[in-house]
Order: C-alpha cells, then structure tokens, then sequence
C-alpha cells in the first residue's frame, strides 16, 4: 500500500493510486473518507454536478436533516482532506482495464489505480412541458420523502408520463388529502381497474387532458394549465423524471448491466462489486432508489471491501514471491 502525505485538492493528480472514485457525491466521498482512514492513495475525480442541486435543502439524512446539498459535499470533502485523499475537478471520459486501471479525464490526464470505484450517479431527464425545469426541485418535486413534509397538505398535482405514475400518485396521498393526478400523455384506458380502485380509496382526483404549462405567481406555482386552457389551482406538481444511469464508464468495462423500469444498472454483489473484478459501484450508479443516506452507506460498504480486497491481494503476492 503507497502511503501518503495530507492534500487537498490536486490540480495534477499523477501516479498510481490504491483507488481511484470517480464521482464526488455522497457515495463517493464516503468511500473516499474510508478509504483515506485506510491508507489507501486514494483519488476522487468529480465533475461537481450532483443530482441533488437543485434543492436548497437535503432531508432525511439523519443529523444533517435541513443542510444544503452543497454544504454537506464541502463538508465531505473537508473530512477526506483530512487523511490525504485527493480530489481532482474533472470529468472521466473512458477507462481501460490493464495491469492497472486507466482512467483519461477530459482535462487531458490519464490517472492509474489497481481498484475502481464508480459512483457516477444518474440524470433526471424531466418531462418537457415548459416551466418544470425551472421549478424543478422548489415546487416541481419527484419525491415524497425527499420534500413531502415540507409540502404537507399543500394542493397537489402529478403529472402522469406513465401509467406507473399512479403510483406516485397513491405515494403522494399519505402528505396530503388534495392530490390530482392529470393524466397528461396517458390514457384513460391504460389505468387498470386496481389502479382506479386505490385512486378512489384515496381521493385522488383523475383529470384527462395535456398539460400544456404551469401558472407561476410571485415565483410561485399556483396553477396547472391544460391544452384546452383550463387552469387548475395547484401549489405542487410532482413529475417523474426520466433516470439515465451514468453508466458510460461500466459500460468501456463491459460490465454485466440489468434493466429496470428505471434503467440499466450493474449488477453487483452486497458489497457493490460488479462483475468486472477490482470494480465496485454505489450510490445511483447502482441503483435509482438511493437516497443519499444509501449512497453513503454502500460507498462505505464498498471501500470497506476494496480495502480487504487489497490487503489479500497484497499478502497473497507476498506469500506466492
Ligand atoms: C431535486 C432532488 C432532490 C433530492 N433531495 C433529496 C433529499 O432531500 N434527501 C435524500 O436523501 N435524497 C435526495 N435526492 C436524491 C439524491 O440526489 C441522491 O440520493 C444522491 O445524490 C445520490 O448520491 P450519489 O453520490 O450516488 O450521486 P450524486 O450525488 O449525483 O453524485 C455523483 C457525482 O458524480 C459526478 N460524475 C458523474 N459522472 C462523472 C464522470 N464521468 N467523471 C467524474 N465525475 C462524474 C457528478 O458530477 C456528481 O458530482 C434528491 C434528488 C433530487 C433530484
């Protein structure tokens, strides 16, 4: 194992590193903070877009309840200074598998390690009705449990793009008595009697049409307006992005990939090994569920698994010599 001094931030990453995390999210920066307590040379490549930034405020995370997304990161990336892990501002663009991994940034560099963690995240491709970027993360929201009790009992729409939207539909329901769902690109017929039957139970009100934009006051949603013109007095709007997987990288390594309704993932074992060895992934790179809590954890999980991988490894070449 190469020992290290402290840095922080590398502008010229060079060398052989134990690990190299691409992605500075919560997983990757909990890998990275185990990793650094291990020893290991250890280098997070991050291009600094978490999917989380367009909130204001990270919920859930127990004892960082309410923190800014951004200031949790700064925080994470304090902590990994701490034990020399190195950070480089910059996006990998393609990997082989040698001896080594390589890894080329766009900044031009081609970084080496003997372990790979990816922890790339994933895109949330919103549905393209005029107004919902912008909002997006204020009061176009995804995900109850990420800002449900912040928008509790407020007027609610959802914004149907599949028929899996009702049940984000019924999700929804457990913050608030006042939910419609406008089915929008859906038609009536593809809602299954079940479906109509628990949208009843909980009085979620089910209006056909397009939804051709949002009403915004004061930069305020207050209204969801329909092609025919009807505006519909709504405080929130819930929609369900499209998951694209940042996946590009996993895919150079031919690793073995599952689809879900909600994209393709790596397959992995419990630690977060993929199927290509020396390769682990966490966080939403493997699966589209994790909050940020999860992402922590399985970038923990995962380094914890590298760091013993590497021990062995280390002592089997030593015992074989
Ligand atoms: C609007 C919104 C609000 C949310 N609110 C909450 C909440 O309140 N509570 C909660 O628990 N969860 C919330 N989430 C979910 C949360 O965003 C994810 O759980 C979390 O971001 C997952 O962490 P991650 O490390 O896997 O990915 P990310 O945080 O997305 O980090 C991935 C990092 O990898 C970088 N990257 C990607 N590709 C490359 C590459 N090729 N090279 C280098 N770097 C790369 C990205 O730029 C990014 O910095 C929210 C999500 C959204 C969309």
């Amino acid at each position: 194992m190469t020992q290290h001094s402290t840095t922080t931030e590398s502008s010229d990453p060079t060398g052989r590193y134990d690990v190299i995390v691409v992605g500075g999210g919560a997983a990757g920066l909990s890998a990275a903070l185990l990793l650094g307590r291990s020893r290991l040379r250890t280098l997070v490549v991050d291009a600094g877009e978490p999917r989380n930034a367009p909130s204001a405020h990270m919920q859930g995370y127990l004892t960082r309840d309410g923190m800014s997304p951004a200031e949790f990161l700064a925080l994470g990336r304090e902590e990994i200074a701490r034990y020399g892990v190195e950070l480089v501002r910059d996006r990998a663009v393609d990997v082989a598998r040698g001896a080594d991994f390589a890894v080329e940034l766009a900044g031009g560099a081609t970084v080496r390690s003997r372990r790979l963690i990816v922890t790339t995240g994933l895109r949330d491709e919103l549905p393209p009705v005029p107004g919902v970027a912008e909002r997006y993360g204020r009061d176009v929201l995804h995900c109850p449990f990420c800002h449900g009790w912040e928008v509790r009992d407020e007027r609610f729409g959802v914004l149907a793009t599949s028929p899996l939207s009702v049940h984000q539909a019924l999700m929804v329901s457990g913050w608030s008595d006042d939910v419609t769902l406008f089915l929008h690109t859906v038609a009536e017929r593809e809602l299954s009697d079940d479906d109509l039957r628990r949208l009843a139970a909980a009085g979620v009100k089910v209006v056909p049409g397009e939804v051709a934009g949002l009403r915004v006051e004061d930069d305020r949603l207050t209204g969801v307006r329909l092609a025919d013109g009807t505006v519909h007095e709504r405080t929130v709007l819930f929609v369900a992005p499209k998951a694209l997987p940042q996946t590009g990288l996993m895919e150079r390594l031919g690793a073995e990939l599952q689809e879900t309704p909600f994209g393709a993932y790596p397959v992995v074992d419990p630690t977060g090994r993929t199927s290509v060895p020396g390769v682990w992934t966490a966080g939403n790179a493997m699966g589209f569920a994790e909050q940020v809590v999860h992402a922590a954890s399985g970038g923990y999980r995962a380094a914890t698994a590298i760091v013993g991988d590497l021990i062995m490894s280390d002592l089997d070449a030593a015992v074989g010599e």
